[in-house]
């Protein structure tokens, strides 16, 4: 299909598809390890690379690529190539653009295994510095000449901070460093960091893009030249993804747009909501015009996105007994799924970080943070109303 022309709600349903013989309307599910040639040349020309086709399905697969098609699209990128995890796809970028010698420049405030896994490069003699996000200044001057790749993720988690993807990636472009966005949190639906000027997306689909907590999947999307690197890593080193995850995650991307413009919508009613509730200290959501950088984050993407932060006042025993007063919202550190879900950053997510570390980086005590998928809204705000007013 011609898919510059259809808008990406359409891309989101129709982009990617595989036909088949039999005509089946949807997807087809491809579980099979290995595929068969016509004869011994045709083994021989797909082998090399001369002929394209199925081979193997930890090089690809009909139904792997399928969602590498749609997500690209989405995206707006030329390629995309999955991988099983969000991990593995962060993992995958690392591994083949990184050597011993270079260096990155990375946002302090990232997914907690992302910074384990920068830190561990060390090993490998990759040196990573973090730097405030949001302060341009800062990943300026983190720059060295050995500077290679910049990673960031934005608005970040769990207190919404944005990145100026555009400014970052042009940096980086005048330092002839890769500049790499996680777009997990606002997904393609929110901000398309390609069309900012950065040069690979990496996704955790096993967020709002399956959006219904059923599979674990990754992504990384770019131009064709870069992409095909990741490719002959993944293909050699393994972390691919499985058909019936890229199944799952092809019926999950239909849904992507409706599910992304009622969850923001319903988040920026409870953040509104949670302002005026006595004893809610601070409310983190871009969307809210409070947020000290609205403006940047109305300019990147748009909407404010599902996660909503806010700080209770009373500490670790306020925070807790909100927490533990759902009946609804399911307590658990996951994201990006229509079921609502809360968290205590401080005790579980952030707890490894010591407590004069956390406190300053502003993952407070009385901190929560609120995911919000599809039930009623109203239902959502008597859920915490329950703890928050008790
Ligand atoms: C969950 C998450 C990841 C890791 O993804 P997995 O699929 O769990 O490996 C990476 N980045 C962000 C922002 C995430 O929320």
């Amino acid at each position: 299909m011609s898919e510059a022309q259809y808008h990406p709600q359409t891309l989101a349903i129709r982009a990617g598809r595989e036909t088949s013989a039999f005509g089946e309307h949807s997807q087809a599910l491809f579980l099979t390890s290995s595929f068969t040639y016509a004869n011994a040349a045709e083994a021989a020309a797909m082998f090399s690379g001369e002929q394209d086709g199925y081979t193997y399905s930890r090089f690809t697969n009909p139904t792997v690529a399928a969602f590498q098609a749609r997500l690209a699209a989405l995206e707006g990128g030329e390629r995309a190539q999955a991988t099983a995890s969000g991990m593995a796809a962060i993992q995958a970028v690392m591994l083949t653009f990184l050597k011993s010698g270079d260096h990155v420049v990375a946002s302090q405030s990232l997914f907690g295994s992302t910074t384990n896994l920068l830190l561990g490069l060390a090993r490998f003699g990759v040196e990573v510095s973090f730097v405030e996000g949001a302060s341009l200044e800062a990943w300026r001057a983190a720059l060295r000449p050995s500077t290679r790749l910049f990673f960031l993720e934005t608005p970040s988690n769990p207190l919404t901070e944005i990145v100026d993807i555009a400014a970052v990636a042009a940096l980086a472009r005048e330092a002839g460093a890769l500049s790499v966005v996680d777009n997990c949190f606002c997904t393609p639906a929110l901000q398309r960091p390609l069309a900012l000027g950065a040069d690979l997306v990496v996704h955790s689909a096993t967020k709002s893009l399956d959006g219904h907590g059923r599979v674990l999947g990754g992504a990384v999307v770019g131009a064709d030249a870069l992409i095909e690197q990741v490719y002959l890593h993944v293909r050699t080193a393994g972390p691919t993804l499985s058909p019936f995850n890229a199944w799952v995650l092809l019926s999950g991307l239909e849904t992507l747009h409706v599910r992304m413009a009622q969850q923001c919508a319903s988040a920026l009613e409870l953040a509104r909501y949670l302002e005026t509730v006595p004893g809610v200290e601070r409310v983190y959501y871009p969307g809210l015009a409070s947020h000290p950088q609205h403006a940047l984050a109305a300019r990147q993407q748009s909407g404010g996105g599902a996660v909503v932060s806010f700080v209770v006042a009373g500490g670790r025993a306020a925070a807790w007994s909100v927490y533990d007063a759902c009946r609804l919202i399911s307590r658990t550190a996951n994201l990006g799924d229509v079921k609502t879900t809360i968290t205590h950053p401080a005790s579980t997510t952030h707890a490894r970080i010591s407590a004069e570390a956390r406190e300053k980086a502003g993952i407070v005590e009385g901190l929560l943070r609120v995911a919000v998928g599809l039930e009623h809204v109203d239902d959502l705000k008597g859920d915490l109303a329950r703890g928050l007013l008790k």
